[in-house]
């Protein structure tokens, strides 16, 4: 049996307008990513259209990749789940730069997957998207107590200058 995400276009391909829909859930290692930020047994979920055209097919949905990490923040752990739409478009002979090329009669979705997973997990996650983060001061994870550092104090020199600029004529 064939990979879910390797789609027999035969028919896809004898009549232009045809269109077929592919769900599928697979694991990251099936897909063939290799990045920290996916663990290989992550569930990736991928639903999408598949329309032939003349000259490719168009792949048309969406991805959901869970992905793991460290927050930038508070530097706990952090994970989440990404979900994305793509819109791309395989020929069996390319004539746009951007297309995926479609060997056979056999459409593979591994390579725009893994590609558009890889682009869409987070490079910077943040655990939860209103983390307080660590205090420059003293460490102290903001999320869990507060502490009496004082904010750090701003440059005066930096606001002299900002303040000088709206006053100098632009010269060009
Ligand atoms: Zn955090
Ligand atoms: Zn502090």
């Amino acid at each position: 049996m064939g990979h879910p995400l390797v789609v027999n276009a035969v028919e896809l391909l004898r009549r232009p307008g045809t269109r077929k829909r592919v769900e599928a859930r697979c694991s990251a290692a099936e897909v063939g990513i290799d990045d920290p930020r996916i663990e290989a047994g992550a569930d990736l979920d991928v639903d999408v259209e598949l329309e032939s055209l003349t000259d490719g097919i168009v792949v048309v949905g969406g991805i959901r990749v869970p992905w793991v990490g460290t927050c930038r923040r508070c530097l706990r752990p952090a994970a989440g789940t990404a979900e994305f739409t793509v819109d791309e478009l395989y020929q069996p002979t390319p004539t746009d730069p951007d297309a995926f090329v479609l060997v056979g009669d056999q459409l593979d979705l591994r390579p725009m997957v893994r590609e558009a997973a890889l682009l869409d997990a987070p490079a910077n996650p943040l655990c939860r998207p209103d983390c307080a983060g660590l205090c420059p001061t003293c460490g102290i994870d903001r999320n869990e107590g507060s502490c009496s550092c004082a904010a750090p104090p701003a440059d005066d020199r930096w606001q002299a200058l900002e303040g000088l600029r709206g006053r100098l004529p632009d010269r060009e």
